[in-house]
């Protein structure tokens, strides 16, 4: 309903109309199964993560590392030649400081989502991940931040293999 509708032509169906069947209800549970590829390139990145390690695809074309790694480079039109391991290290290229749940209810403590440039990748190659042991106050674009890991008995292959990444010291 809006301001122009107040109310749908036809007859509505109350509660009472279903509960004493003067309608025909059909109920049915349906099984559903489906599998799906992630690819050569996300599967072996992903494979990677179950071992604490990040890998890149490097093209010969453009001298370019990505991550996520691709087979295809999207701006030379050719292969990617090389995986390289990346270091679990790098950079926050921007990030959100977040109040709302996915459901729209208002958070007392706000969840910090920021894309990382990742060590050893070419500049803005990265991941969206969360940020942890840091106030909101204190996170900056360019902070240097490291991976903290799930432990070997919870890493699935899945992005939240990494638990959440945390500032780091510049040295490392
Ligand atoms: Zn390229």
């Amino acid at each position: 309903m809006s301001s122009k509708v107040s109310h749908y032509p036809g007859v509505e169906i109350t509660h009472d109309d279903l509960n004493s069947r003067r309608y025909l209800i059909t109920k049915y549970q349906t099984e559903l199964r489906y599998a799906w590829t992630s690819g050569v390139a996300t599967g072996r990145f992903l494979r990677g993560l179950k071992k604490m390690e990040i890998w890149g695809r490097e093209c010969d074309g453009c001298s370019r590392i990505l991550v996520p790694p691709r087979m295809y480079c999207e701006k030379c039109y050719r292969p990617t030649d090389r995986w390289v391991r990346l270091r679990d290290t790098g950079k926050v290229v921007t990030f959100s400081i977040a109040y709302v749940n996915s459901d729209a209810s208002r958070r007392s403590e706000p969840i910090l989502v920021a894309v990382i440039e990742i060590g050893g990748a070419s500049p803005m190659m990265g991941m969206l991940h969360l940020l942890g042991e840091v106030r909101p106050d204190k996170v900056r674009v360019g902070m240097p931040v490291e991976a903290v890991w799930r432990p070997a008995n919870e890493r699935t292959g899945a992005i939240t293999d990494i638990r959440y990444v945390r500032p780091r010291a510049r040295s490392r």
